[in-house]
């Protein structure tokens, strides 16, 4: 199709896309009475309006049942996370029984790399993306300290080439191979937070197995944005946040997905109640049992008014149906390629250059911008026009259009305040 930069085109396409109603779904902060253009969602995604309605609903179960509200009805606090399973698998690619929601993401990664990150004799390294958010640095850093190992001795970080902004696959690939007798886990984020890249994981997660090796994914970046298939690549563990794109509020409960393929072995975990068989959860037992599939990892007490959240907005995305969704995103971040290039085409350079991949295939709603000059202004003048995005140091833009609430006329606007 050829794009137009132009308000009258951007309004057309808001009018032939047929999941542009669920806007009406999220509640749209505003300033001085006029609508913020929130291209933020990869960082906190917007509010459902019906999130107040489903914790109001839990909160007048715990008034008016108090503690029976953990058994009674077919919809009690205990079977609570099932409808979330449900919602949640499509949107990863996984069955129900390999997934669950608990607790938030570091700590999530904390546990399954417990269970995951086994070093034995030779094979003791994690291969990783360089400049990976982080809390994931923080916690790899931890795990090999804590199994007696200097940094630099056990993590392996993978770069982009000399001048390249991103990783090429292939030497994602030969970086395995050339390893393959020291790397025992390959972690490796889903999508890259900075720059927007999504990275091959069906490949990356056949190289790992064929050297012997675990492969892990941080999903923050990619859950509700890209599209998985965790179980058919085979990935063995993962873990996302839901406070992104899936729009479940401010530390939001997190999720994992556990490959059915290690149900039955004997995993290292560490344990707490609300993993035991559900079952016999109840009969107070000494000896942990662990409950089948990723159930058994978790750990604490089901916190039921975050799960309200988050199941509300589940609910959304799912009668949007993901594939909509990712085809409008596709549509909106191609939108934004266009404008922002028409932007540098008028200033004569390239004042905003883009380091997010070109293929759709390698991104999803976000488009990192490195500014040539002035970043901060630029992004503080986007603010004063009432245009959330977001800074990154030293000189770095992120903007997120989001297929569940924003529109093609928000970006048009974009543009024109970047002129
Ligand atoms: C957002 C994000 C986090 C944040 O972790 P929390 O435990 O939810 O604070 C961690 N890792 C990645 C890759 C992220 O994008």
């Amino acid at each position: 199709m050829q794009l137009e930069n132009s308000l009258a085109f951007a309004q057309v396409q808001d009018k032939e896309d047929k999941i542009a109603p669920f806007r009406n779904e999220f509640l749209i902060p505003e300033r001085n009475g006029e609508q913020l253009i929130y291209f933020c969602g990869n960082s906190l995604g917007l509010q459902p309006r019906s999130a107040a309605t489903e914790i109001s609903k839990q909160l007048a179960i715990w008034q008016n049942h108090a503690v029976e509200g953990w058994f009674r009805g077919e919809q009690n606090w205990l079977n609570y996370h099932h409808e979330i399973k449900e919602l949640l698998a499509p949107i990863v690619g996984a069955k129900p029984t390999e997934v669950t929601c608990m607790n938030s993401l570091t700590i999530n990664l904390h546990l399954l790399l417990t269970s995951f990150y086994q070093p034995k004799g030779k094979k003791i390294k994690i291969l990783m993306e360089g400049g990976a958010f982080p809390s994931d640095q923080y916690a790899i850093e931890s795990h090999v300290k804590t199994r007696g190992y200097e940094y630099e001795d056990a993590v392996i970080e993978i770069y982009p080439r000399e001048g390249e902004d991103i990783l090429r696959t292939e030497d994602i690939l030969s970086k395995i191979e050339q390893n393959q007798d020291e790397i025992a886990l390959i972690l490796f984020g889903g999508l890259n937070y900075y720059t927007g890249q999504f990275f091959d994981l069906a490949a990356i997660t056949e190289a790992g197995h064929q050297i012997g090796a675990m492969v892990g994914l941080d999903l923050a970046h990619a859950a509700g944005n890209v599209p998985l298939k965790l179980h058919d690549w085979g990935v063995d563990f993962a873990c996302w946040c839901s406070y992104k794109y899936m729009n479940s509020g401010p530390g939001g409960i997190a999720g994992i997905f556990v490959h059915e393929k290690h149900f039955k072995t004997d995993v290292n975990r560490l344990a707490g109640w609300w993993g035991y068989q559900l079952d016999k959860r109840f009969k107070m037992e000494k000896g942990f049992v662990p409950e089948t599939g990723a159930e058994g990892w978790q750990v604490s007490t089901s916190p039921i008014l975050l799960m309200a959240a988050h199941k509300a907005a589940l609910k959304i995305m799912n009668d949007a149906g993901f594939e909509n969704l990712r085809q409008k995103s596709i549509g909106l971040t191609a939108y934004l390629e266009f404008i922002i290039n028409k932007v540098n085409e008028e200033k004569g350079e390239e004042t905003f250059k883009i380091i997010t991949p070109k293929n759709p295939g390698a991104r999803g709603a976000q488009l990192s911008i490195i500014c040539k000059e002035n970043g901060k202004q630029t992004f503080d003048a986007l603010v004063a026009k009432n245009i959330i995005g977001d800074w990154r140091e030293p000189n770095v833009i992120r903007i997120s259009p989001i297929p569940l609430y924003n529109t093609f006329e928000e970006i048009y606007k974009f543009g024109q305040a970047l002129v």
